[in-house]
């Protein structure tokens, strides 16, 4: 007898209950992170960095600790004003470690925690940025002493030495102020488990001078754990972190602040965005050792401008999730960004405020080239940004002998790159000079850039197939 596949009652049940399995698993994709609920904002939490015996980064009259929670604090006044119906949780309250904690490692994961076991939407994490390697010295003239010196007159017999004086400068070194300001917006860096991965595999002795707060090594999560974790991050928060940290620096440029744009890390602090599980940003609000700066962060108002330029990002954020019409797009993968921010992209302080000088433009057959900085001269604390055109491709890192490496990937919409240098650090020996090493198929090149608190060094690469 021939079963007819289409009326066996077992397979009937079999195509019943996969339909009813893929129905289920469908509404929790489209429900879970696909669709966009109706309220997406429910609870932020802020979350003001350091505290207690962790003061954080110093500045001449205050401390990054006091001044990210004076700001905090009107972050989350300002925010339960401009949005009634969300709930606005804070980390800490006062200046002391959260969770009652006396080691700020236990307390940054507790940070994590409070913001994964509140299920909040959004995770803001308040800090003050320093540029403490920069310590440049001046010299300056406090006054004049007369000086003896002697002359010889004559020849011969007649010669004798003769004593003279002279008014000459007296000089005092001094310590030059930080010149390094302005804003920045971190979030993870889509591949940081790759990024962290590849990086262990290559650590070298004496690194780490950058870590602040936040060890680089903190991050302990079971390997499996983490990955999963990152692939969660990649696939839903990355963009909405990247959006929200493009309004924020947008809010700020707007305002005047010298803003760095939105800088990606894997280092210093960024703990507690490796381990929410949410859309989470760091906003680095200005530098406490630039002494203008300081003085800004430290008054009421600066304080109520940074909290405005928040609120207003966040207000803008939550607009696009509420509407993803008003966007150019809501998938996932794809830039969120509204209107305003297509209209007038924004363009980093630093390239426009520092002349751009280009070192070399290389035009090149290969879809897709690897470059690589290395420090060409004396190891001495450089550090560098770079942009690729106007994103933030490598944030505030060390030049060493070891290369930092980026792909730079030719497309149909960018068939040109300009790669920036812009000097963050400029170490004890300024200017900064790298060695860029380009790797175009089988063909390399070797380009060496300089750049100062004035200058930028660029490279531009066009495509010609
Ligand atoms: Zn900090």
């Amino acid at each position: 007898m021939k079963i007819c596949i289409k009326c066996n009652p077992t397979s009937m049940l079999i195509r019943i209950f996969s339909l009813f399995v893929f129905i289920i698993l469908a509404h929790n994709v489209m429900g879970g992170k696909g669709k966009v609920p109706k309220q997406p904002l429910k609870i932020i939490v802020i979350d003001p960095g350091h505290g207690g015996r962790d003061g954080g980064a110093h500045g001449q009259i205050s401390r990054e600790a006091i001044v990210a929670l004076e700001i905090g604090l009107k972050l989350r006044d300002a925010l339960k004003k401009e949005l009634p119906d969300v709930k606005i949780l804070m980390t800490r309250e006062e200046d002391e470690l959260p969770g009652g904690l006396q080691n700020k490692d236990a307390a940054l994961k507790w940070r994590a925690e409070f913001a994964n076991q509140n299920n909040a939407d959004l995770f803001i994490s308040i800090h003050l940025n320093a540029c403490g390697a920069n310590q440049r010295y001046g010299q300056r003239v406090i006054g004049t002493k007369e000086q003896t010196y002697y002359v010889t007159t004559g020849k011969g017999k007649k010669k004798k030495k003769v004593a003279k004086t002279r008014t000459v400068n007296i000089y005092e070194k001094y310590k030059l102020p930080a010149s390094v300001k302005g804003t920045q917006t971190y979030i993870l860096a889509r591949d940081w488990y790759e990024r962290k991965v590849n990086a262990a595999g290559k650590k070298v002795e004496g690194e780490g001078d950058l870590a602040d707060s936040a060890s680089q090594d903190l991050y302990d999560l079971d390997p499996v754990q983490a990955r999963i974790m990152a692939q969660q991050y990649a696939k839903y928060f990355f963009q909405k972190s990247l959006t929200l940290a493009t309004y924020c620096e947008e809010e700020f440029a707007q305002q005047g602040r010298y803003s760095w744009g939105v800088l990606q890390r894997d280092w210093e602090g960024i703990f507690v965005l490796q381990a929410t599980r949410m859309p989470s940003i760091l906003v680095e609000t200005g530098y406490v050792d630039h002494n203008e700066e300081e003085r800004y962060l430290n008054t009421d108002k600066g304080q109520d401008e940074v909290a405005h330029a928040i609120v207003n990002a966040v207000k803008r954020y939550r607009d696009v999730l509420i509407n993803p019409a008003r966007a150019s797009s809501a998938n996932d993968t794809a830039v969120i960004a509204d209107k305003k921010s297509q209209e007038k992209p924004l363009v980093v302080s630093v390239l426009k405020d520092r002349k751009t000088e280009v070192a070399e433009t290389i035009t090149t057959s290969s879809k897709e080239l690897v470059v690589s900085f290395y420090d060409n001269a004396e190891v001495d604390g450089d550090t560098i940004t770079v942009y690729d055109n106007n994103k933030a491709v490598i944030s505030q890192q060390g030049l060493t002998v070891n290369p930092i490496t980026i792909k730079v990937v030719f497309n149909d919409n960018e068939t040109e790159h300009e790669l920036v240098m812009v000097a963050h650090n400029l170490g004890r020996v300024p200017p900064n000079t790298a060695l860029m090493i380009v790797q175009a198929g089988s063909k390399q090149y070797r380009i060496n850039l300089t750049s100062s608190d004035e200058k930028n060094a660029s490279v531009k690469f066009v495509y010609s197939p």
